[in-house]
C-alpha cells in the first residue's frame, strides 16, 4: 500500500466516523432491559391501565388520583399546621385539579421539585340544551373540546360521564357507557352506498361540527314524544330536569377499554394518554417517594389545557401560586411575606410533563427524522426554538440527572411550518419558575386510541423518581 493511498483510507475513515453522529447510535430501550425489568415494566402499566379505565375526564380521574394518594397516606390540606417536613398533602381544586405535595426537610423557599401535567383530553361536550329529534331519533347536540380530528369520532361506541349540579345544592354524577351492561352513544357516518355527494370533502372537514350529534333514543311515549322517553329514562335514575343541564358538565368519551397493543404487547393503546399519562406518573412517582426529600416535591396536575388552559382549574389560574403561598406562610410564620412566596416559585425547578408526537411509520414525512421523538426510545426533551422553551442551563441540568441514572432519553422539535402544540410549560415560566417541557412520544395523537410505549412509561415513572430527589 503507497503512503497517499494511506492517507486517503485515513481520510474516508475519519469521514465515515463524523458521519456517525451519537444520535445513531442510540438504540430502542428495550435492548437495555433485563426480565426482572420486564417484569417491573408489566406491574407498572398494569396500575396505569386500571387508571386509565377509570379517569375518562378531569372529574374522573381527580376522584381516581385522591383515591390513590390517600392509600398512600396522603391527606387534604385544611390547615397550615399540617404543613411539616415530610408531610404527605393534597390541595384539591375543585375536583377537577389538584397538586400534591411532600413537604421537604428544607422550607420552600429554598427550592422545590414540580412535577405539572394536564388529565383532561380531547373529546365532546354536551351543550346547555341538548336534546332535540329528527327523523324519528332524538340527539343531543354538541360541541368538541380540544383539537380532534372529527371523523375519527364517529360509528364508534361512546360514554356520557360528567356531573349536573342543581339549584337546591345537589351534585348528580353521571356515568353511562363504561360497564359492559351498560348501554352507548354514537354518532352515525352516512353509508357508502349514498355518500357521493360527500366524497369530495376535504380531510379536515369530512365531518363539520354541528355534525357530531348523538343518537340517544328512538322510542316515543304517548305524546309521540321521543325526548319525553330519553328525559324519563335518565331523570328516572338521576333525578334532575331538562333546565338542570345548563348547570352541568357532561363529557362524551370512548367507552372502549384500555389494551395492549402489538404481538409483542409492546405498547399500550388507550384514550386519554395525552395527558393522563404523565399525570399517572407523577403522581404515582410521588406516592413512591420513600425518604422525606431535601425539597419540597409536587405534582401538579391541571384541567383544560386543551382548550388553551384557560378557567380557574387550568394552569392560567392563580392556584399553584396560592398554594406555594400557604406552604410559605406556614414555614415562615412571623417572618412570612409576599417576597417570600415569589422567592419560593423562582426557587422552583419545574418539569413541564405533556405527551408529544412520535413518529408515525406510515407517515414519516410528517416528522424531521433526525429530531422526531420515536416510541420505545425514552422520555423526551421538548426543544421549540419559536414558543416557550427551557434555558439551556436548566436543559443541562436535567440532562445530569438522566445520564447519572442510566436513564434512556431523546429530543423532540416539530418538523417545521407542519403543525405544533402547547403545553403548560409557559404558564409556569411567567412565575419566574425554571421549566422544561418533557414527556414521552405516542402515536394517533388525540384520537379516541392514542398508542404509547409501555417503556417510555416506566422510564419516565424513574426519571420523575430522580427529578423529585434532585439536590
Ligand atoms: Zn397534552
Amino acid at each position: 500500500m503507497n503512503t497517499l493511498f494511506s492517507i486517503f483510507l485515513v481520510f474516508i475513515l475519519c469521514i465515515s466516523i463524523q458521519a456517525q453522529s451519537v444520535w445513531n447510535a442510540k438504540r430502542s430501550s428495550w435492548l437495555s432491559i433485563d426480565s426482572k425489568d420486564r417484569s417491573f415494566i408489566d406491574q407498572y402499566i398494569k396500575g396505569y391501565s386500571s387508571y386509565l379505565d377509570k379517569a375518562r375526564t378531569e372529574i374522573t380521574s381527580t376522584k381516581e388520583l385522591i383515591e390513590m394518594l390517600k392509600k398512600e397516606g396522603f391527606s387534604e390540606y385544611t390547615n397550615p399546621s399540617q404543613i411539616k417536613s415530610g408531610a404527605k398533602l393534597i390541595f384539591n381544586n375543585r375536583n377537577r385539579a389538584l397538586i400534591a405535595v411532600r413537604i421537604g426537610s428544607e422550607p420552600i423557599n429554598k427550592g422545590s421539585r414540580l412535577i405539572g401535567a394536564h388529565h383532561d383530553s380531547p373529546r365532546i361536550d354536551i351543550k346547555a340544551r341538548p336534546l332535540y329529534e329528527q327523523e324519528g331519533f332524538a340527539l343531543f347536540q354538541t360541541i368538541y373540546y380540544g383539537g380532534i380530528k372529527k371523523y375519527q369520532w364517529v360509528n364508534i361506541p361512546l360514554m356520557l360521564s360528567g356531573r349536573i349540579d342543581t339549584k337546591d345544592g345537589k351534585t348528580i354524577s353521571i356515568e353511562i357507557g363504561r360497564n359492559p351492561q351498560d348501554p352507548v352513544l354514537i354518532i352515525p357516518d352516512a353509508a357508502p352506498h349514498v355518500d357521493s355527494p360527500l366524497r369530495k370533502r376535504e380531510y379536515t372537514g369530512v365531518l363539520e361540527g354541528e355534525e357530531m350529534d348523538l343518537i340517544v333514543g328512538t322510542i316515543p311515549d304517548q305524546k309521540n314524544s321521543i325526548i319525553n322517553t330519553v328525559m324519563d329514562a335518565l331523570s328516572s335514575t338521576h333525578n334532575f330536569t331538562e333546565e338542570d343541564l345548563v348547570s352541568a358538565e357532561l363529557n362524551i368519551t370512548p367507552a372502549g377499554m384500555p389494551r395492549d397493543v402489538g404481538l409483542d404487547r409492546s405498547l399500550i393503546g388507550s384514550y386519554g394518554q395525552d395527558d393522563r399519562a404523565c399525570s399517572y406518573v407523577a403522581i404515582t412517582s410521588l406516592m413512591d417517594l420513600e425518604k422525606t426529600p431535601l425539597f419540597t416535591a409536587m405534582a401538579y396536575i391541571v384541567d383544560n389545557e386543551e382548550t388553551g388552559n384557560v378557567n380557574n382549574t387550568g394552569a392560567s389560574s392563580s392556584f399553584l401560586t396560592k398554594v406555594y403561598g400557604i406552604i410559605a406562610e406556614a414555614q415562615n410564620a412571623s417572618t412570612f411575606n409576599e417576597n417570600i412566596t415569589r422567592k419560593a416559585l423562582s426557587m422552583a425547578k419545574v418539569v413541564s410533563a405533556d405527551a408529544n408526537d412520535g413518529i408515525n411509520p406510515l407517515f414519516p414525512g410528517l416528522s424531521e427524522r433526525t429530531n422526531a421523538s420515536r416510541l420505545g426510545f425514552g422520555p423526551s426533551i421538548k426543544r421549540y426554538g419559536r414558543s416557550f422553551d427551557a434555558n439551556s442551563e436548566f436543559t443541562a441540568w436535567i440532562r445530569n440527572i438522566l445520564d447519572s441514572k442510566s436513564i434512556p432519553w431523546q429530543t423532540a422539535s416539530y418538523k417545521v411550518e407542519t403543525g405544533g402544540g402547547g403545553t403548560i410549560g409557559g404558564q409556569m415560566s411567567k412565575e419566574d419558575m425554571e421549566v422544561i417541557d418533557i414527556g414521552i412520544p405516542l402515536l394517533s395523537m388525540h384520537s379516541p386510541f392514542e398508542i404509547a410505549s409501555k417503556i417510555d412509561i416506566w422510564n419516565l415513572n424513574r426519571f420523575f423518581t430522580e427529578f423529585y430527589k434532585a439536590e
